[in-house]
């Protein structure tokens, strides 16, 4: 009779054994997946710090893309300018540099 609660002790033991192993693999493969969303968001990250350093962005008035000063009219309204717009403009209107 204790032969068999031994050998079901055994298979409990195997099965807890089983259990953890399947618990560790879950989690760490879960970690690697959180690495993963933070390196795409960290390189997400520094694509936007690339296109705010870079200066060479289109003028919303020629759209050519040149190096733009980002002005704010009367109304509020923002706009990246390039130069010879920026002269066009503020000729009619007052430009506030940003
Ligand atoms: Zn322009």
């Amino acid at each position: 009779m204790w032969i068999w609660m031994i050998g079901l002790f055994i298979i409990v033991i195997i099965a807890a054994v089983w259990a953890v192993i399947a618990i560790t693999k879950k989690n760490s493969s879960e970690r690697r997946k959180d690495n993963i969303v933070q390196l795409t968001k960290r390189r997400r990250a520094m694509k936007n710090s690339e296109t705010l350093a870079s200066r060479n962005q289109k003028c919303s008035r020629c759209n050519k893309a040149k190096r733009l000063i980002f002005y704010s009219n009367d109304w509020g309204h923002v706009a990246g300018l390039c130069k010879e717009c920026r002269k066009e403009i503020g000729d009619k209107q007052e430009l506030y540099p940003i």
